[in-house]
């Protein structure tokens, strides 16, 4: 006989999901209403407002898409680009490769800036792409590298995009909510994101954004849309403002009252003291890791604070740590990806999770199981570096 399932209380400290707060539990578990039920149509539109402040734009076509992040990024592709179109792609990570993949099964053509993996995207070698393409009707790129823990200057790159006469499409699903993101003042054209990493809502739907510019390019098509389900022509009579809500699918009802509850959240933090929150928690895990004696492969410019890569010592099974946190703890980390495979963990400090209790319990937990596997750390240094950062930027503080 099958029986209910209980998952254990975990801390999400991975590349997402990330902890999700019981406020935003609690809302998953309200009652299930019609989703053209008009109460559920002033949903809608409450969280396409919240969508707007978490992304900074105006945009009309701001909503979530009913899947998770990846059906994101593949909404923006589908929707901008037509066979034989040319389009510049970034990749310094994981990411950036979904995006080549998104681009040629559109059947256009994906011209690749390759960076290593660990370090930002090199604004001279897209300018030179740039330069090099002029036919090319898109720039894409990662802002927020969750394979590496990088994070790339989209501001710059939205600018270059746009003195090319190309669209810029933006991969925030891990910028949302943990660093600076101005979707409007920077000119993104189409922007994606997820729930489940720095919204701390509960995985499966993504947050999309598209400009008047990339509007005017989806209406303008002279392709169908390859996909039904993503063709944003067929959701905006959906999910658009004095519109028919005629039926196009169901909508997730629940989830999305979750994703209402931690845009709420957001909105009364503040972006910027979200940011700030990020920011501080990072630096004093950072600091504990280093005392400790472990690497942080990615230069300190360009770390992101909701992902820090953390370097595996010599002679260390990495999985074997990830396997004892999970079982011990109840923590959860993440493995490297792709060449950083075996040589890296990577320890999210994502939404809910970014908090100074968190911090603590990595360090110490982390600390008792490399020890416990003989690694060659310096004990009893981690906690009093965390702490001198904290005494730091907050004095008192929790
Ligand atoms: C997690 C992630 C995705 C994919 O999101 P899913 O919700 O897992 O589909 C895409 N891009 C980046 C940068 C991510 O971190």
């Amino acid at each position: 006989m099958s029986k209910s399932f209980f998952p254990p209380v975990r801390t999400l400290m991975g590349p997402g999901p990330s902890d999700v707060s019981p406020r935003v539990l609690a809302a998953l578990s309200r009652p299930t209403i019609g989703h053209l039920d008009p109460l559920f149509i002033d949903l809608m539109d409450d969280i396409k407002r919240l969508l707007q402040y978490a992304f900074q734009t105006a945009n009309a076509l701001t909503l979530p898409i009913s899947a998770p992040g990846s059906a994101g990024m593949e909404a923006v592709f589908v929707n901008l680009l037509e066979p034989g179109d040319k389009v510049i792609v970034c990749q310094n990570g994981v990411f950036g490769g979904r995006m080549r993949e998104n681009v040629e099964r559109c059947g256009a053509d994906a011209i690749m800036v390759e960076d290593s993996w660990g370090t930002p995207i090199d604004l001279a070698k897209v300018e030179q792409a740039l330069e090099q393409h002029p036919d090319a009707v898109a720039l894409a790129f990662v802002h927020s590298e969750t394979s590496t823990g990088v994070r790339s200057d989209a501001k710059a790159l939205c600018e270059l995009a746009k003195r090319h006469n190309c669209l810029s499409i933006v991969d925030a699903v891990t910028s949302l909510a943990g660093i600076e993101l101005k979707a409007d003042d920077w000119g993104i054209d189409a922007i994606y994101s997820g729930t489940q990493k720095c919204l701390s809502c509960v995985p499966g739907l993504s947050p999309v954004s598209f400009s008047e510019r990339a509007v005017k390019r989806i209406k303008s098509r002279t392709t169908k849309v390859q996909s039904w389900f993503l063709d944003m022509n067929l959701v905006m009579d959906y999910w658009g403002a004095q519109t028919r809500r005629s039926y196009h699918h169901t909508a997730p009802v629940n989830a999305l009252y979750a994703l209402h509850e931690s845009l709420l959240m957001l909105e009364e933090e503040g972006l910027t003291a979200s940011h700030n929150r990020h920011a501080s928690h990072h630096q004093a895990l950072a600091a504990g890791f280093e005392a400790m004696g472990l690497g942080l492969p990615v230069a300190s410019a360009f770390r992101l604070p909701q992902l820090n890569a953390v370097s595996v010592p010599a002679g260390i099974d990495e999985a074997k740590i990830r396997q004892l946190l999970l079982q011990d703890w109840n923590l959860e980390i993440g493995a490297g990806l792709g060449s950083l495979a075996g040589k890296v963990w990577r320890v999210g400090l994502m939404g809910h999770t970014a908090t100074r209790q968190n911090v603590i319990f990595c360090l110490s937990a982390m600390e008792q199981t490399l020890q416990s596997q003989g690694a060659g750390i310096h004990v009893a240094r981690a906690l009093p570096a965390a702490q001198q950062v904290y005494n730091k930027i907050a004095p008192g503080a929790a």
